[in-house]
């Protein structure tokens, strides 16, 4: 009936010991849909960590989440201290924390004027500065962190580090990293501790060994939790088959079946963010060609789906509905039997399965 993520418990739980043994100060990343976890999952299972760290020498005791919508889901799973991402702004959902679990929270602030307003409220509030990076997501230029640096004065104040956002696949974040590392000693701000994302293994080695002086704190997200596909499965169910012959209709739309073979009906659709790349049915010749051209379609009109069944990607009859699809498959292949569970290929961090199964 469901869209199911199943989790090989052990070979997962291994990894994840693993990943976080290989890399001290992890601050593992739980956001969004949780990597198709849910915050929830992965809250309690960075405690698993937290209460494992004489196993993996490395002491877990921050989480990172990605709103301020997040922190109560991961507070009440996770006993220590949550890391915001998303900087702190003086409205909306950063403003709405009970005084608890406020303590247990680290700001990440990335304008000067909003630590003035976010102190000016919390005085004790802690919270580590983002330098902007060549994302230009968001962050403090050098000039911001000299200014912030003089407002705060010699007094830490709450200042837990500073924190660096970096875009994925460059060739070497080093070069940048060096450079926004240097600003903060140029800057004078009384911290040695650097938050980073996105940087490998080996640069964050290089970092280390360039910067003794400094704790570098990785964050980390798809590498921990999706880090080895292996232990993930996502699987549909076959709901039901129907044989056809040329030319009877089916669908939403009424289309006529091209050649014999059947529809078969399976869990999972646009709901569970399957699909969505799907071209709609009335799509012109024009871009049908195109999408012809990239492989997408076959040739009497249908599109390549996620579901494959014995290892060969099945194709939708139509696109696909809420929570279910309709796929074709020509006659000669094997058909699968309702109840069956096929394979479907997804992107985890957007999908949203019915159930996650940690066999
Ligand atoms: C999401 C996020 C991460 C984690 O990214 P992954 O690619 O999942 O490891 C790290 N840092 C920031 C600021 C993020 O928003």
């Amino acid at each position: 009936m469901s869209l199911t993520l199943t989790v090989d418990g052990e070979r997962w739980r291994a990894h994840l010991l693993a990943t976080v043994a290989r890399h001290p100060g992890i601050v593992p990343v739980a956001k969004g849909n949780g990597y198709g976890m849910s915050v929830g999952r992965l809250a309690r299972r960075a405690q698993w960590l937290a209460d494992h760290a004489a196993e993996t020498g490395t002491d877990v005791d921050l989480l990172a989440v990605g709103t301020y919508d997040e922190v109560e889901e991961a507070a009440s799973r996770y006993a220590g201290d949550l890391l915001v991402l998303t900087p702190w702004r003086p409205f909306g959902a950063a403003l709405e924390l009970d005084d608890r679990t406020a303590r247990r929270v680290v700001h990440t602030v990335s304008r000067p004027e909003d630590l003035a307003a976010l102190r000016g409220r919390h005085p004790d509030a802690r919270f580590v500065l983002e330098q902007l990076t060549s994302m230009l997501r968001h962050g403090m230029t050098r000039r911001d962190l000299a200014a912030v640096a003089e407002a705060l004065g010699p007094g830490r104040g709450g200042l837990g580090g500073v924190a660096m956002h970096l875009p994925l696949n460059t060739t070497s974040h080093l070069g940048e990293v060096s450079r926004l590392v240097n600003d903060v000693v140029a800057s004078g701000l009384p911290t040695r501790t650097v938050f980073v994302s996105h940087l490998t293994h080996a640069e964050l080695a290089q970092l280390a060994a360039a910067y003794p002086d400094f704790t570098v704190r990785p964050r980390i997200g798809t590498d921990l939790w999706l880090g080895d596909r292996g232990a993930l499965r996502a699987t549909a169910t076959v709901l039901d088959v129907h044989e056809v012959e040329r030319g009877d209709t089916f669908g939403y739309r009424g289309r006529t079946v091209p050649k014999p073979g059947h529809i078969v009906v399976v869990s999972g659709g646009t709901a569970h963010g399957i699909g969505l790349e799907a071209p709609t049915g009335d799509q012109s010749l024009k871009a049908r060609a195109a999408t012809l051209a990239r492989g997408g379609l076959d040739a009497v009109g249908f599109v390549r789906s996620p579901f494959s069944i014995d290892g060969k990607q099945r194709l939708f009859a139509e696109p696909p509905h809420m929570q279910a699809s309709m796929l074709f498959v020509p006659s000669g292949a094997r058909v699968p039997s309702v109840g069956e569970e096929i394979d479907v290929r997804v992107r985890f961090t957007a999908t949203d399965f019915d159930r996650v199964v940690v066999a």
